[in-house]
């Protein structure tokens, strides 16, 4: 099909080198290719990291893919659409299996929105084909360490690990979680520290787990072939199992005891996770043997690690732009990390083709006013969900229900349609509102201290109001 569907604005001259092959920088080159600027993407890895399990893509995402036919066929055709049920952590179900679009709130006509289940190796392969049908290659084995810009040269730059350097008219730093453009942007590395808990997850494929008739007779496919999803609520920790014709999926959350790492490269053996288990009164034993179906070499021990949200995602000139998990990182437990990468690549390729390539710091500083409130907020969500899944008893609802702010967002005509409004707001200060959050929740600073102290206590915060 070559990249024949794909309508490319014409060449602004603009240079942009993106560092990271994940979610957030793939997606950035297909968005700043289409608004015709010359895209380098600097891998560190030495071959594209295809692996994971899995994560949640929100419906706004479809706003970007509709600019890519043959992408959003893919990503229809290799989405999951499984039931939804609430068990307890012995594995007694609270439910019947019900879709995931009816627990969310629908707008006004009574449409239901609802995220895309996807295998991460599955979703980051066909962002990856969709690079080959355009043509833009990955220069893998290069390891961004360092970030810089030049005010005076308008032009920004990477140093790379055999001391090189790159330099293009914007940055994007998609280098994940624990990016090195934090010096550059704030003057130093942002803070982080252990939450204490951290989380088992592994994929492997499903026949190895329904070999075991018990294990196949209590995660059984529906009879149309459906899969669900399941969530099990226990005393401070919750997990999921889950499993489709293809894979067996699970997760579970512990303390910390020291055999976790921030990585999704750090391996340790189903008999770790057991070991756990085994002090959580009621645990089934139909769970342990999921556990011990997974092969070794593939449960991940991940650790949760936190991150107060930063507001400022630019470099001081503003030719460097943090982007993705880069900029803000999410719990898990807020299912808006990939999606909210997908839609900061829409948004600041947007800007940046307004702003033309006179005025890209402007565009980098719009770009990052405009979405940081709606990501601190869904930052939000994750701290609250967790709490709400982790409450001693297990038994207390998701306290929120976000609508058709969340759902219905294009982060691309978003951009277009507020640009001047906001670019004024930073130039002289004129009023900007957000419009992409709770419509009638105000917006106001929080740490990950104060808001988990506001939860405890029942205190007012960011999360009180009205989220549909
Ligand atoms: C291998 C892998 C597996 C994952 N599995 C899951 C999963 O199962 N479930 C889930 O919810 N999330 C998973 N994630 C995280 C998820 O993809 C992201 O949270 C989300 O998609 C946001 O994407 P991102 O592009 O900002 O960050 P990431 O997807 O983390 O991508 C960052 C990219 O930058 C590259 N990079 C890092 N440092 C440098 C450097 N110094 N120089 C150059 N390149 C660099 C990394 O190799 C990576 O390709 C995974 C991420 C990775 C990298």
């Amino acid at each position: 099909m070559g990249s024949l569907d794909v309508q490319r604005d014409p060449p602004t001259g603009i240079s942009v080198l993106i560092s990271g092959a994940g979610v957030g920088g793939l997606t950035s080159a297909l968005e700043f290719w289409r608004k015709g600027c010359d895209v380098r993407v600097l891998e560190r890895a030495k071959e594209s990291l295809t692996t994971g399990d899995t994560f949640q893509i929100g419906p706004s995402v479809r706003h970007m893919f509709k600019h890519y036919p043959e992408l959003q066929r893919r990503h229809d055709e290799v989405d999951y659409n499984p039931l939804f049920c609430k068990s307890k952590h012995t594995g007694e179900r609270m439910m019947k299996p019900v879709p995931f679009a009816s627990i969310t709130t629908p707008d006004k006509n009574g449409y239901r929105p609802s995220s895309s289940t996807h295998s991460r190796p599955k979703f980051h392969k066909i962002l990856l084909e969709q690079m080959e049908r355009l043509g833009i290659e990955i220069e893998f084995g290069k390891e961004v360490v360092d970030y810089y810009e030049g005010v005076k040269s308008a032009k920004a730059g990477v140093v790379l690990k055999d001391g090189s350097k790159e330099e293009a008219d914007l940055v994007i730093a998609a280098d994940g979680l624990r990016g090195k453009s934090w010096s550059l942007v704030a003057g130093e590395p942002v803070p982080v520290r252990s939450s204490g808990s951290a989380v088992f997850r592994a994929a492997y494929p499903v026949e190895l787990a329904i070999k075991d008739p018990e294990v196949a007779a209590r995660f059984p496919l529906e009879e149309d072939g459906t899969s669900i999803f399941e969530l099990w609520l226990g005393p401070g920790m919750f997990a999921t199992f889950w499993r489709n014709d293809e894979s067996m999926m699970w997760s579970i959350t512990h303390p910390d005891e020291g055999t976790a790492e921030e990585s999704w490269n750090h391996k340790v053996s189903p008999q770790t996770a057991v070991d756990y288990t085994a002090t959580v009164p009621g645990w089934p034993e139909v769970a342990n043997k999921v556990i011990l179906a997974t092969p070794p070499d593939v449960l991940i021990d991940w650790k949760l690690m936190w991150r107060d949200p930063q507001p400022s995602w630019v470099s001081p000139g503003g030719y460097v732009v943090q982007l993705g998990d880069a900029a803000h990182t999410f719990l898990p437990s807020s299912g808006n990390g990939a999606t909210q990468a997908i839609e900061d690549s829409a948004s600041l390729a947007a800007c940046v083709a307004i702003a033309g390539k006179e005025n890209i710091p402007d565009a980098a500083r719009v770009h990052n006013l405009l979405r940081f409130e709606r990501v601190s907020f869904l930052q939000a969500m994750g701290v609250a969900r967790r709490d709400a899944r982790t409450s001693k008893n297990g038994k207390k609802e998701e306290p929120l229900m976000p609508g058709m702010w969340l759902w219905g967002h294009d982060p691309e005509a978003y951009a277009e349609e507020n640009f001047e409004k906001a670019l004024a707001h930073i130039k002289d200060g004129a009023p900007f509102k957000s419009t992409n959050k709770p419509a009638n929740i105000e917006y106001r600073p929080w740490t990950i201290d104060s808001l988990s102290e506001a939860l405890e206590k029942g205190e007012p915060s960011i999360l009180e109001g009205d989220w549909s």
